[in-house]
């Protein structure tokens, strides 16, 4: 069982192409939410999956809880918030072609699962409890984190984390990398993009493997990936580090490229623990979590993009 923690919003976009917030009329509501697209991507992989969140108690709640449902994924972990509202975002790319975001946030129901409504059961059920959202650094839903990620260690699950931190909607820079940093001690498991990565090698190079390499020693962590987009991926653990090279395709919408590839990812790790000691295995992983992302990147949106076992397999062995 793979158990992800965090965040599931409904996206809002005009329905009218290149035109900014203030002038849209009308909406499309899109499922969406990083955590929320990892969950779905393991579970269209064939792999029991749960889910923990919170939405609020309105039509745009259920209709998340239905994705879940509809995907096959394990929703009792769901629960619904009497006074505060489902996470919104309004999404618009401009004429001039740049992304303009608005938040609902009065405060919306994500962040405000208390530790004491978790299910521990579940999370102490899970192989992998994989977490990652902005609600990590906002109370109550940063303790309720920091508990089920501690019960998560003790029960011997294998704590995966993509920071997703989508970097121009942060206050600070300063801000973000707390953010990463203030569960970097916790996970086995780190999968992160250039930018982040940027944001913890500061003014050294990211490309830098010795720069990498200091960063793992001084933590816990077992595995760093670093995804690039097309070129495919980094990985780094402390006993060997590598780069997967990505496959080539017609990318028509980047959106959900990272939460496909964390999805794939741990669809294989589900199945073979500690395959970061094995170097060949993981590269096998990586390969097909490459797979996972470049299928996505060829459809449009994030749920409806991620991909089937065919789909990959498909990319893989043409
Ligand atoms: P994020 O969405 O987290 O920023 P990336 O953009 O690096 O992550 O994409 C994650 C993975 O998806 C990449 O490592 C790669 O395997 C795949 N991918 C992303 N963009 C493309 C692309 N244009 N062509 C092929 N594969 C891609």
């Amino acid at each position: 069982l793979v158990v992800c923690f965090g965040e599931m919003i409904v996206n809002l976009v005009p329905t009218v192409s290149r035109v900014s917030l203030a002038d849209a009329v009308a909406y499309k509501k899109y499922p969406s939410g990083a955590t929320a697209n990892v969950a779905v991507a393991i579970s269209r992989l064939g792999c029991s999956t749960a889910f923990i969140g919170k939405v609020g108690n309105d039509e745009f709640g259920y209709m998340l809880s239905d994705i879940l449902k509809q995907n096959g994924i394990d929703s009792s972990g769901l629960l619904f918030d009497d006074d505060a509202r489902t996470a919104l975002a309004f999404y618009a790319l401009k004429r001039n072609g740049e992304p303009e975001f608005m938040f609902y946030k009065n405060p919306s129901a994500d962040v405000l699962l208390r530790p004491e409504e978790l299910d521990l059961t579940l999370i102490k059920k899970a192989t992998i409890f994989h977490y990652g959202s902005v609600s990590l650094i906002k109370e109550p839903c940063r303790s309720a984190h920091i508990a089920a990620m501690t019960v998560a260690k003790v029960a011997g699950c294998i704590l995966s984390y993509a920071p997703n931190l989508a970097l121009p909607l942060w206050p600070s820079k300063e801000i973000a990398r707390q953010g990463i940093m203030s569960i970097w001690n916790y996970a086995d498991i780190i999968k992160v993009s250039v930018d982040e990565i940027r944001l913890l090698t500061e003014g050294d190079n990211p490309y830098d493997d010795k720069v990498i390499m200091k960063k793992l020693h001084h933590y816990s962590l077992k595995l760093l990936l670093v995804t690039e987009g097309e070129r495919g991926c980094r990985y780094y653990t402390k006993d060997f580090k590598g780069w997967v090279a990505g496959f080539e395709v017609e990318a028509v919408d980047t959106t959900g490229a990272g939460d496909s590839f964390v999805g794939g990812f741990l669809s294989i790790v589900a199945a073979h623990n500690h395959i970061y000691k094995d170097e060949r295995r993981l590269r096998e992983a990586l390969d097909f979590a490459n797979a996972c992302g470049a299928v996505t990147v060829t459809r449009r949106g994030a749920i409806p993009s991620l991909p089937t076992k065919d789909a990959v397999l498909r990319i893989l062995f043409s």
